[in-house]
């Protein structure tokens, strides 16, 4: 066997979302980096919705990195860049839905992702966005391996060896960023199920499928802001729901695709062995009138993939020389779409703890433990989510209480995500100030309290009883009203609306205790001393900062250099191993 003789800073398995973020990041900050792939680019993969958390974490890569392509995924603004078969993602909406019944247009939700001040949301056709991540990364300087699967690794108290095929490679620490192959939680024995939720899955890119508003209730029936394909679909009904991510959804796509996939809790509907994957999608979006008319005539453009239990989890996240990375870690379910808001903290948090290793020399399980600590807290809330909504779902008055639960986790998260970016003052701040995010709420005490006795109601109530479930939903509803900071648009949903608005300045916003801004702790632990004209300013700054002619600006600086400066793009190599 041929031994390299150079010994990298770092190694990583995987040239996926999280492995090529996190090569092309640490390649940034100078460090030697190798990555191994075991397929070919461009590959299919999915994964594709994003969210305003993932967005935001992105842009704190994009700038806490260095790396100003990272941000290229966060928003509509970047078609230029990164080409038209992307989607565009103006809501979150879900569709609640039961058997042998038209849907019930007051039985929606449609969360609106507001424009400004970044633009709309994305959804991520993954085989470019993954090769171009993979590209920028071997621009930086990383070393990237196509073809070439890891084997096997061996950890040495002065570093690592990694086997492929070919050859031996040696590097201080490695990250494996695998995903759910993880070839080193299956070595150290880490992997369990014991969680939660409990869903499979069925899942095809296909061909003309339609708006759903054209086939169902119209947009101006539901009194929705957008129409249905103009984000993400979600039909939810007891037991399981479906997405409907379209990448043909705006004037400029060049993508006549749509992702689509079926999630059931196999304990309430098993697999169907005796069928085909599409055989047994249709004949179970038989049930659903408008779902089945949305799917008839559609054709998939390749081969249908079916799952047996989706979830799995790891003892642990880290060990002397090395760490998994959020996907190889654990996945829980696609609901919420919260799995690349995990990586890409994942991604955070792995690349500052290598580089202080790196100057430290002390790679150890203990100097990587806040990383461990985040995953697992994070996989942890997420199960808890998925495995109650999907409770929830089996009646419409619990999912309509609880989705102001998700709602509001979700908008805390992100509104201290981006807060903390605009006030820290570098990386170290940035993350110490996120230290106790757990992927919902934002890191808020009293929204933690407020989740506990939600999710505790949620997991004593009998969904059969109609007593106990408006015992239950009038209980969340007095604990909704006790918590004073409960934005205005979502007590309008409380109260039976059926979206978010779009993107009206309201003026209650400007309220001094319940008003944005909010009061006392949570002014304190969301927004510190900024004022609302502090916010204002800078909420337009990032508007200029991240808009379309910006970035333009900015990637045409980094391209023309390269044009100058073609050393430094040639010094990552692409080939099979
Ligand atoms: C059905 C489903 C739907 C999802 N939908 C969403 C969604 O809508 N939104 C969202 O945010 N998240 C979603 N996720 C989660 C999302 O897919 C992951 O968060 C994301 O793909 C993780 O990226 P990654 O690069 O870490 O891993 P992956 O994308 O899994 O990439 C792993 C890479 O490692 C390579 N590899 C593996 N083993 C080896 C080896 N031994 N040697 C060399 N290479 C190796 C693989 O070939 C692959 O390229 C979904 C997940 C699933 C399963």
């Amino acid at each position: 066997m041929n031994h390299s003789n150079q010994k990298y800073g770092v190694a990583i398995i995987g040239t996926g979302i999280g492995g090529s973020t996190l090569a092309a990041v640490l390649a940034r900050q100078g460090l030697s980096a190798i990555v191994f792939e075991g397929g070919m680019h461009p590959r299919f993969t999915i994964g594709e919705s994003m969210i305003l958390e993932t967005s935001e974490a992105m842009r704190a890569l994009a700038e806490l990195y260095d790396v100003p392509e990272l941000a290229y995924f966060s928003s509509e603004n970047y078609y230029s860049i990164i080409g038209t078969s992307h989607g565009v993602k103006r809501h979150f909406s879900f569709l609640h839905h039961s058997p042998s019944e038209k849907q019930d247009t007051r039985k929606s939700l449609q969360a609106v992702i507001p424009k400004f001040p970044y633009g709309h949301e994305i959804h991520i056709h993954r085989q470019d966005s993954d090769y171009l991540l993979m590209s920028i990364a071997i621009s930086y300087g990383a070393n990237v391996l196509q073809g070439t699967p890891v084997h096997d690794i061996t950890v040495k108290p002065d570093g690592v060896e990694i086997l492929t095929d070919k050859q031996a490679y040696h590097a201080r620490y490695i990250v494996d960023a695998g995903g759910m192959k993880s070839i080193l939680a299956e070595k150290y024995g880490w992997r369990h199920r014991d969680l939660r939720a409990h869903t499979r899955t069925v899942y095809t890119h296909m061909v003309d499928v339609p708006c759903f508003n054209d086939v169902g209730p119209s947009r101006e029936q539901y009194g929705h802001p957008f129409r249905a394909s103009e984000g993400t679909l979600h039909h939810v009904f007891k037991g399981g729901w479906l997405w409907v991510i379209p990448f043909n959804n705006h004037s400029r796509a060049t993508n006549p695709l749509c992702s689509v996939g079926l999630q059931l809790d196999p304990r309430v509907y098993s697999l169907r062995a005796d069928l085909t994957p599409e055989q047994e999608f249709y004949s179970f979006i038989a049930r659903f009138p408008d779902i089945h008319e949305q799917f008839k005539g559609v054709r998939p453009v390749r081969a249908w993939m079916r799952t047996d239990r989706l979830q799995y989890s790891s003892q642990h996240v880290v060990g002397d020389r090395f760490a998994l990375l959020a996907h190889a870690v654990g996945f829980i379910d696609p609901l919420y779409s919260k799995g690349l808001y995990v990586t890409h903290m994942s991604v955070m948090v792995t690349a500052d703890l290598i580089l202080k290793a790196h100057r430290t020399g002390n790679y150890s399980a203990a100097a990587f433990a806040p990383l461990e600590q985040m995953t697992l807290r994070y996989m942890g809330m997420h199960d808890r989510l998925v495995a109650n909504s999907f409770k929830s779902w089996s009646h419409y008055k619990l999912w309509s209480v609880y989705s102001v639960l998700w709602l509001l986790g979700a908008y805390q998260e992100y509104l201290k995500l981006t807060v903390t970016r605009l006030r820290a003052k570098g990386r170290a701040d940035y993350l110490a100030q996120l230290s106790g995010l757990k992927l919902a709420g934002g890191g808020f005490a009293p929204f933690f309290k407020l989740q506990e006795k939600v999710d505790a109601l949620i997991e004593q109530v009998n969904p059969d009883d109609e007593a106990d479930v408006d015992r239950t939903t009038a209980e969340i509803r007095g604990l909704y009203s006790a918590y004073p900071w409960m934005p205005s648009a979502f007590r309008d949903l409380l109260a039976g609306k059926n979206c978010l608005p779009n993107n009206k300045l309201r003026v209650n916003l400007f309220n001094r205790s319940d008003g944005f801004l909010g009061d006392g702790i949570y002014r304190e632990h969301f927004f510190g001393n900024q004022t609302m004209i502090d916010l204002i300013l800078k909420s337009l700054r990032e508007q200029a900062r991240y808009s379309v002619q910006a970035l333009c600006r900015r990637h045409g600086v980094r391209m023309s250099c390269a044009a100058v400066a073609p050393l430094r793009l040639r010094r990552g190599i692409l080939h099979r191993g």
